[in-house]
């Protein structure tokens, strides 16, 4: 039986995506071959390369002057390679949870980081809200959701600056105005394939702005000019990406994976609000539709590891809180069925009568 899959990443994938990439582990494009076994240059994985850039582009109505590039090194590459790439002297930050200090910490090495404002006061469980971002800064960095403590920002601010986006755990669960950002990258294995490719899509007027030397592969100019294929790209992953992409576009693209999201985390924090065992940890407005992050309420914390072996009886895994929130999160992303949400709801509330 197939369980019903809550981990927070590596993370569900839509039947489509895995059908299909084992499918091409035995045989990719009727070559006769492996995927897994066939030069990245070949005109099969080449156009596998294309229609991916193609459709991120079409799923996210990217404008003109942008580029989509797949690339190594996770998400937390990205923390020094945005910095790299597009820090001058000064850069503004939102420190929102774990991600977000350590993309500070990166920051830091390369210029003045003017943290505009933090939630760490309160573990991280809410987005902060007035803060002011200098306009002398070369660009303002957010995480949009916060993967760990269930918090997410589910607009592009209004700054007068460029935005710089980590969206590893949101993308393609809502429009975005790609026109506001200079770079927003996000690690796959959230929310588009398996880990070991980080989608990036840059502004190349953006790029080649800062006088220090980079190092090529830490250049994103040179993955502008070799189309993502300046050395050996991540395969597999992509062409996982490319599978997931279309299934996007087959069931109609973001704006209904927004509203199917949504509804799935409606279900489930309804229930959080209702059942007198547990209590969610976010604040009510900043609540993830990706991330639900809830706790037992004080009088039934000893039922924790009761509650996770009730689940997991009931073929739930992954829902087991981060070591720094403690309790569970379920992570809902876009291949999340309902059916496993109202599963694990039923078994909420069976839980609860028995206590
Ligand atoms: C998972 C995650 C990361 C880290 O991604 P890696 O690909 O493991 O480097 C960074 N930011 C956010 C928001 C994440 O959810």
């Amino acid at each position: 039986m197939k369980k019903h899959n809550f981990y927070a990443g590596p993370s569900i994938l839509s039947e489509y995506t895995i059908k299909n990439t084992a499918a091409a582990v035995e045989d990719f494009a009727g070559m006769g071959l492996s995927i897994l076994e066939i030069s990245h240059r070949s005109k099969e994985f080449v156009a596998v390369m294309d229609e991916a850039q193609a459709l991120v582009k079409e799923l996210l109505d990217i404008p003109a002057g942008y580029e989509v590039l797949f690339l190594g090194g996770g998400a937390s590459m990205q923390f020094c390679m945005v910095p790299y790439n597009l820090l001058k002297k000064k850069a503004a930050y939102l420190d929102t949870g774990t991600w977000a200090s350590k993309a500070i910490k990166e920051a830091k090495l390369f210029g003045e980081v003017a943290v505009v404002a933090s939630s760490k006061d309160k573990n991280y469980t809410y987005i902060p809200k007035d803060y002011l971002v200098p306009e002398d800064v070369d660009y303002f960095h957010i995480t949009t959701n916060n993967t760990i403590y269930g918090t997410e920002l589910r607009e592009d601010p209004s700054v007068k600056v460029p935005l710089v986006a980590d969206m590893s755990s949101d993308i393609f669960s809502r429009p975005v105005d790609v026109s506001k950002y200079d770079v927003i990258y996000a690690g796959a294995q959230k929310n588009l394939a398996p880990a070991g490719v980080t989608l990036i899509i840059v502004r190349t007027d953006a790029l080649g702005n800062v006088d220090r030397p980079i190092p090529t592969m830490l250049n994103y100019k040179t993955h502008v000019e070799k189309g993502s294929m300046f050395n050996t790209p991540p395969v597999l992953p992509i062409y996982s990406a490319l599978q997931t992409l279309k299934w996007y576009k087959e069931q109609g693209g973001i704006k209904a994976m927004e509203k199917k999201d949504k509804e799935n985390a409606a279900i489930l924090y309804d229930e959080i609000d209702r059942n007198k065992l547990f209590k969610g940890t976010a604040n009510v407005e900043d609540r993830s539709i990706m991330n639900v992050c809830f706790v037992m309420n004080d009088e039934y914390k000893e039922l924790e590891a009761d509650f996770n072996a009730f689940a997991s009886g009931r073929g739930i895994v992954g829902i087991k809180g981060h070591r720094s929130v403690g309790g569970f999160r379920a992570s809902l992303y876009n291949a999340m069925p309902k059916n496993s949400v109202e599963t694990l709801v039923e078994a909420m509330k069976d839980f609860e009568k028995q206590h």
